[in-house]
């Protein structure tokens, strides 16, 4: 509770620092390539009739997704903090790219833990993180994925506090992270909100974003919560079907429990024991989801739907061959509920959706459905 505490405080001050909010905002600019462009996606809203679609360019960010956001967020915050080291989890190694790259860019040193079943399926981004001089710590316990990756980095912390950063990938986690990790990915809805504005000279009827943790999404819906007449959807992986329990949709399965420091959606046993997420997404693949998006549920602010591996790689070929936009795995869940939403609305209704990353680290998954 005591490197809480402190890291609670110290980001209260930070908030309020307008010379850190500069710098923050120098490096989303000058090195992650902000702002990204409100793309309005014309073949797309064709293709429906009733939906005019805009997508929120992500994928359009150094190292080809959101993450990048967040990682710059927290390695300046650890910086002000005179921390030397910084370690992190990762399950697909997007988070770790893109705190391996935060670290490069910064001189600190980074130790990032990684299940050996992920080392194994992930060689590309342990080839990545290894390159810009980040160590690879396999993790040997449990279901060897990322919730044990996640333990190990908790456990590493507690004993290297003096010295260390734990730098968290999405709003999960215990408090202050999921506010923090909240804020710095803000950015998203604000550019958003404010193209948006400019372009149509009102506010969208729907954001759409998909829901791994939780944090892409929320940086898109956040800026909006005042906006009553907005509507968010927060799509997760149903995987092979909600009704199968293979999948990573906590809060479509209206599943809750407490993990690392957070009670919110949450797979698990009747006996409290964590179940294996499943999604072809492996950015998704994840049994918890932030508490905010719990919390936006249970207000029904957000609502929350899941889409299944075989709807998502619709979605992936629908946007590559009518766009010309390759999404990642985890955007095509988004892209692929767009359909079902055509369905539901009445009249015309535009939508701003979330594209947090490219696919390019996919294409060994969509070989087999080219
Ligand atoms: C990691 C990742 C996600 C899922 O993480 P959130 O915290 O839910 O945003 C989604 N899309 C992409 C491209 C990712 O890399």
């Amino acid at each position: 509770m005591a490197m809480l505490e402190e890291l609670e405080a110290v980001y209260r001050k930070l908030k309020k620092d307008a010379a850190f909010k500069e710098e923050f905002r120098s490096f989303l600019n000058e090195y992650a390539g902000r702002p990204t462009n409100l793309y309005y996606a014309s073949h797309l809203s064709k293709h429906f009739g009733n939906l005019r679609v805009y997508l929120k360019r992500e994928d359009s960010l150094h190292t080809g997704a959101h993450k990048i956001n967040n990682t710059l967020g927290q390695i300046l915050v650890a910086k002000r903090m005179g921390k030397a080291r910084v370690i992190a989890e990762t399950g697909a190694g997007q988070h770790g790219v893109a705190t391996a790259t935060a670290a490069a860019l910064f001189g600190l040193k980074c130790d990032v833990y990684m299940g050996v079943e992920d080392i194994h399926r992930q060689q590309l981004n342990v080839l990545r993180m290894k390159l810009m001089g980040a160590r690879v710590i396999p993790v040997e316990s449990g279901s060897k994925t990322l919730k044990d990756a996640m333990n190990e980095a908790i456990r590493d912390w507690v004993t290297n506090v003096e010295d260390t950063f734990y730098l968290i990938g999405t709003v999960a986690g215990p408090h202050p992270y999921p506010v923090m990790v909240r804020d710095f990915q803000s950015v998203i809805g604000q550019e958003a909100r404010r193209q948006f504005l400019k372009k149509e000279n009102a506010l969208p009827d729907y954001l759409l974003a998909c829901v791994g943790g939780g944090s892409n999404a929320m940086g898109l819906f956040h800026p909006f919560l005042n906006d009553k007449s907005v509507k968010m959807i927060g799509v997760e992986a149903a995987g092979l079907g909600l009704h199968t329990g293979k999948h990573a949709a906590p809060l479509s399965a209206r599943m809750f429990g407490v993990l690392h420091g957070t009670k919110s959606g949450l797979l698990q046993t009747p006996d409290g024991q964590v179940k294996i997420a499943h999604s072809i997404a492996a950015g998704l693949d994840y049994p918890g989801v932030g508490p905010e998006h719990a919390y936006f549920q249970k207000i029904e602010r957000a609502e929350y739907v899941g889409v299944t591996d075989r709807e998502a790689i619709e979605g992936l070929k629908l946007l590559s061959r009518l766009e010309g936009i390759i999404p990642a795995m985890e955007t095509s869940h988004a892209i692929a509920y767009l359909e079902k939403l055509s369905r539901r609305v009445k009249g015309k209704k535009s939508v701003i959706v979330c594209l947090s990353g490219r696919g390019d680290k996919d294409m060994e998954t969509f070989r087999e459905f080219i």
